[in-house]
């Protein structure tokens, strides 16, 4: 049993959280000799096979990493959905340092708790994991994607994630500003990592002014030299006077305490589940100014990529879909201005609809 803290922290029981955010299954993936704990969350899948990443993450507790599976899985419905994509929402995470815990047999492992599922659910890289970890997965299931262009995979999902994150920026722009141009806009990033990296890539060719934080220095001495960066400190980049803070690591970033803080127009990053609560800090982002354009709109470049290997659609269409982003992107700012209604509750509803209306179709015979 892994959700032990029901009763003393009054926070919500594992079967009320799948209950309340619709789960159709979730599958608890323990393995004594290799270690593996590992949790498969299937949200969804009324548009097709749930896909979504698998994270390699050291949570402070199982409770934490429950609630991450489930979470993560329920913001890959609404992505697939929203980008258009035939595709239902899954997540996986695997317990663990993925600098020190990581190796074959683990994953492999994995792999087999992925094929017992017959296809419902796909994996692809999340954060903590690499190509070379996809190979190893595939080992003992056809049901991965995110595999090295070498083996005929779409490869890298971050630079288009970061594409994605990069155009919905703009449409931010666009909204704050009535100019969808980010030359001279203050940008800080927080966690300078695949993405991360990336996205400070086309705004540094933009004229963008770039603040950075990362929690590991190496890091960002190697983005420091690259990119032309002001490095900040891990805390600092909440009370940054910038135009834009881009959530670019981990969930709930946005909560009372940042939100406190931040001086920013618009809170747009490649980061899943920025909100700590999506009711709340959706509502306070609209009631201070804040232009939040939802995580799993913004992000579903990586997705798209991934899609693409999939369904063997070629290069060129994921960068137009993934540019299309833009268009999503002004349409649900757009409407949560005029309806005064938070983002991403707008962004929901729009991926909310196309699955019910396709739910609708598929029992016509
Ligand atoms: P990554 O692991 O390469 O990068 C994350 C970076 O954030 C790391 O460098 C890490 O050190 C840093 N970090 C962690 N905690 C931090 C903190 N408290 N403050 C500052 N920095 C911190 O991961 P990534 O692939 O770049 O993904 C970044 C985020 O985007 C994740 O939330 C991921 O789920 C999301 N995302 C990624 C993709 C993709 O294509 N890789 C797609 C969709 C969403």
């Amino acid at each position: 049993m892994v959700e032990t803290t029901t009763s003393t922290t009054h926070a919500p029981s594992l079967f009320e959280q799948i209950s309340t955010m619709g789960h159709e299954n979730v599958v608890f993936c323990y393995d004594d000799a290799t270690g593996l704990k590992a949790i498969i969350g299937v949200h969804n899948t009324v548009l097709g096979p749930a896909l979504g990443g698998t994270r390699m993450w050291v949570y402070e507790n199982e409770a934490d990493a429950v609630r991450d599976a489930l979470r993560l899985s329920r913001g890959m419905t609404f992505k697939n959905a929203i980008a258009g994509l035939n595709l239902g929402g899954g997540k996986a995470v695997i317990i663990g340092d993925a600098r020190t815990q990581k190796n074959e047999a683990l994953l492999r492992r994995f792999g087999k708790f992925v094929q017992s599922l017959n296809g419902k659910y796909i994996t692809a890289e999340d954060v903590g994991m690499n190509e070379r970890d996809m190979d190893y997965i595939a080992m003992e299931t056809q049901h991965v994607t995110g595999l090295a262009e070498s083996r005929g995979g779409a490869g890298d999902p971050s630079p288009y994630t970061a594409l994605g994150t990069y155009v919905g920026m703009k449409a931010a722009a666009k909204v704050a500003y009535g100019n969808d141009s980010l030359a001279g806009k203050k940008v800080a990033i927080q966690g300078a990592g695949n993405v991360g990296e990336h996205i400070i890539a086309h705004l540094e060719k933009e004229g963008a002014t770039i603040f950075v934080t990362d929690i590991y220095a190496d890091r960002l001495q190697a983005i420091a030299k690259k990119y032309k960066v002001e490095i900040v400190g891990k805390e600092d980049i909440y009370d940054l006077d910038v135009d834009i803070y881009a959530p670019c690591a981990l969930g709930a970033t946005v909560n009372d305490q940042t939100l406190s803080r931040l001086k920013c127009q618009i809170i747009a990053g490649c980061a899943n589940n920025q909100l700590q609560d999506e009711k709340r800090h959706g509502d306070a982002c609209l009631e201070k100014g804040i232009i939040y354009v939802p995580d799993f709109l913004i992000n579903a470049g990586g997705v798209i990529n991934v899609y693409s290997e999939y369904a063997k659609l070629p290069n060129e269409w994921v960068v137009n879909k993934t540019e299309s982003l833009y268009d999503a992107c002004l349409e649900v700012l757009k409407t949560s201005l005029t309806k005064k209604q938070n983002a991403q509750e707008v962004a929901i509803a729009i991926a909310q609809k196309r699955i019910d209306t396709i739910a609708k179709i598929k029992t016509v015979r």
